[in-house]
């Protein structure tokens, strides 16, 4: 039987980027040790008292269908906080809480695309950004940034690719290059989103992970909170990864449609995860900078090392769990490279090349492991990069 093109060419022909990942999961599962530096998932877990809040809630009762627009008390929590966070006026109305920010993610493009339309997005882009917009059947349109930009997207790039665009995706702070939108950058994508009448679909799901700099969510900027969709997730500011929460921030015309659209595809998300999530947002900023502390910690890390040599170049990390190393002094491919180091020395990074075409040359590093062994393994790359560069 013949499947839809829609899910037989989700990713579009090609790899979905996860070869290495994939490679080094089957070393592991062989009882080789590998030194994992590939997914964006925290070193440490879900915070007990939050675990705790979710088992009482539970044996409380909430167990059966939850409201499918959230729980009041989640989306008053959400929107107090983007509130809180922005400035601009947000109630429960322009809240929809979504199984995750992928879900909120598709569900954005939903409600902004028809069949047909192109969608834009940036690269380097997060891993599932094309698929998302080949899931809701628009057509993929990828903006390249460069390196020597520090991936911050130029407005006129944008402007250039807006013939028969609904929608612009962006990701700041930015998996995976670590790049925090600058003010300028971020009026210049307003500017041009207004100008093209484009729906802005802007990412914020690491917008507690910010080491330089600050984040400015485009809803703030004139003429914005009207055509922006915000997509925000529990997995990394709380370390909830697990529990699939997240939420999309939209006009209120928006936010009916889409609980409409919920209603026919999630239905919803557990009330006991909701509850736990209440909790969790009202430990309030101090907590969410606890969990994102290790990030930044490790950022300054690798900056002392990568500072000792001259191989491996660091694209300024100012946010995020990510670096991204350029690595075209090597003379290799990312993907080269990062089999070559998994196969040598048993460390998994990501290739540049799994996110879009203008990382080529580069990795992504996630600093996802205790600061003793990333350090170690982060000195083990850069004399590997040397060796290979000396070849
Ligand atoms: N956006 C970005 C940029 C991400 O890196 C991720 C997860 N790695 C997500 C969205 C989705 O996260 P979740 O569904 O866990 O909220």
């Amino acid at each position: 039987m013949a499947l839809s093109q829609r899910i037989s060419n989700l990713t579009g022909g090609g790899s979905d980027g996860w070869d290495v990942f994939i490679k080094a999961r089957k070393m592991i599962a062989a009882g080789t040790p590998v030194v994992e530096l590939t997914i964006g998932e925290h070193d440490i877990r879900t915070a007990a008292p939050i675990l705790q809040d979710m088992h009482e809630s539970a044996m409380g009762g909430h167990t059966g269908y939850a409201m499918v627009p959230g729980t009041d008390s989640l989306r008053d929590t959400v929107a107090r906080r983007t509130q809180d966070r922005t400035g601009v006026p947000t109630t429960r109305d322009n809240v929809l809480i979504t199984p995750g920010g992928q879900s909120a993610l598709f569900a954005a493009h939903a409600a902004a695309c028809d069949p047909g339309d192109v969608a834009l997005y940036i690269d380097p882009y997060y891993a599932t950004y094309p698929g998302t917009l080949r899931g809701v059947s628009a057509v993929p349109r990828a903006i390249l940034t460069r390196a020597e930009d520090a991936f911050q997207p130029r407005a006129e790039d944008i402007a250039a690719a807006c013939d028969g665009a609904k929608s612009l995706l962006i990701n700041s702070p930015n998996n995976p290059t670590g790049t925090v939108y600058s003010v300028a950058t971020m009026e210049g994508i307003a500017q041009v989103v207004r100008d093209h009448d484009l729906w802005l679909i802007s990412d914020e799901v690491y917008d507690s992970q910010v080491w330089e700099g600050s984040h400015l969510s485009p809803r703030a900027l004139p003429g914005m909170a009207e055509r922006t969709l915000v997509v925000g997730s529990m997995s990394k500011s709380h370390a909830m990864t697990g529990s699939r929460c997240g939420w999309l921030i939209g006009p209120e015309e928006v936010i009916s449609h889409l609980i409409t659209f919920a209603t026919h595809t999630t239905y919803g998300v557990p009330g006991f995860i909701q509850d736990a999530s209440v909790f969790a947002l009202n430990q309030g900023p101090e907590f969410e900078a606890e969990v994102a502390a290790p990030f930044q910690r490790r950022r300054a890390i690798a900056q002392e090392i990568l500072s000792g040599q001259n191989t491996v170049g660091l694209i300024p990390a100012q946010g995020a769990m990510y670096l991204m190393l350029d690595i075209r002094a090597t003379g290799m491919t990312g993907d080269d490279f990062a089999n070559a180091l998994l196969d040598t020395h048993h460390i998994a990074v990501m290739p540049g090349e799994s996110f879009g075409a203008a990382a080529a040359g580069h990795l992504r590093v996630a600093m996802t492991i205790d600061d003793a062994e990333f350090g170690a393994a982060l000195r083990t790359l850069c004399r590997f990069a040397d060796s290979c560069a000396k070849e």
